[in-house]
């Protein structure tokens, strides 16, 4: 990368990871810090987020969001993410 974060890459991401397990009937659960964000992005450019795929912002991170991403993209509120805190990488 020659440049800051930009939402082409979790797009991108989103959309290699839709190829892949397309068909498998598997949940795809994707912690990204600014998720609200790419999620209103999506929905503004017209696309729509792939079936099977959540998306949530990292329990520690959404603490610095707005109350409404708290309560919308939280790994606590939402179903499927069990205690997952989606923090890892900051671990490292
Ligand atoms: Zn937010």
């Amino acid at each position: 990368m020659t440049h800051g974060e930009r939402l082409a890459y979790p797009k991108f991401i989103i959309r290699e990871l839709e190829k892949r397990y397309k068909n498998k009937n598997i949940n795809l659960h994707f912690i990204y810090d600014i998720a609200c964000v790419l999620f209103t992005h999506i929905h503004k450019t017209g696309e729509v987020i792939p079936q099977g795929i959540s998306m949530a912002v990292p329990a520690f991170h959404v603490y610095g969001h707005k109350l409404q991403c708290q309560i919308m993209y939280s790994t606590r509120r939402l179903p499927g993410f069990g205690l997952t805190d989606g923090e890892g990488m900051e671990r490292l």
